[in-house]
């Protein structure tokens, strides 16, 4: 399998590359709209056909490329089933593998970041991975006081689902705000500060409710965007631009 990380810094998002080696088949786990034609260079780079695009869940920090991707290149739009957006090709579950080419990616239902939020387990040969989206972060995790968040779900979530996996299961998560890039299920597991060694369900939601995060400056326009599986909206404002940067400056986009 070929497998490559990408960043995009404006949101500190991971996006990931996998590729089958075996047909050219590839799919993108989390794409973000302005990093699209960074995307679609490593794609051809790497000599791969992209069949699909995947979503951990609804983003509200960034704008997800899987539209744009599939108007440009042909990609079907795969996402939770369990948000039910009219506007994706195929639905995921789990207990259902996606294939791409000889790639099988197992969906895990973890929800309490969002109630859809999906986590992808892929092995390959000895490699053992696991794309946490925002359920499990590196020393973190993602905030559960919107899109129908829930601290206790997110808890069962990680323990029942992620922490059950192999120690060395690779960590790849959505995000990291500190270059961060890898964990294991093993470190997580003895070490996140908000969900590992001995903390209790109950500490975990006192810690959550105690955060007072500010409220996210692209929620309003993200969600709706990406109900539409990645629309960027026409009235956004001068200091949001550059969430939609390079699209708006694509003529193809
Ligand atoms: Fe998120």
């Amino acid at each position: 399998m070929i497998f490559r990380q990408l960043f995009e810094p404006l949101s500190s998002t991971y996006t990931y590359l996998l590729g089958c080696t075996e047909t050219g088949q590839a799919v993108l786990i989390d794409p973000v709209v302005n990093s699209i034609e960074r995307d679609l260079e490593e794609l051809q780079r790497l000599n791969l056909t992209l069949a699909f695009t995947l979503d951990t869940h609804i983003h509200a920090d960034h704008i997800t490329a899987a539209l744009h991707l599939k108007e440009r290149v042909g990609s079907r739009i795969a996402a939770p089933a369990f948000d039910a957006l009219v506007c994706a090709d195929l639905g995921v579950v789990e207990g259902t593998p996606l294939q791409i080419g000889a790639i099988l990616l197992h969906p895990l239902h973890t929800p309490g970041h969002t109630d859809g939020h999906h986590a992808y387990r892929v092995t390959d040969g000895s490699a053992d991975r696991v794309f946490t989206g925002d359920a499990l972060l590196i020393d973190g995790c993602g905030r559960t006081d919107f899109q129908n968040g829930d601290a206790a779900a997110l808890y069962r979530s990680v323990h029942d689902k992620l922490f059950t996996l192999p120690d060395d299961c690779l960590v790849f998560p959505a995000h990291d705000y500190q270059q961060r890039r890898v964990s294991s299920i093993g470190q997580e597991r003895a070490r996140n500060p908000r969900l590992g060694g001995e903390r209790s369900l109950e500490a975990f939601v006192a810690i959550m409710s105690g955060l007072d995060l500010p409220y996210p400056k692209f929620i309003d326009h993200a969600v709706p965007g990406n109900r539409q599986c990645g629309v960027c909206p026409t009235d956004l404002p001068q200091e949001l631009a550059a969430y939609c940067g390079r699209m708006t400056e694509s003529p193809q986009g």
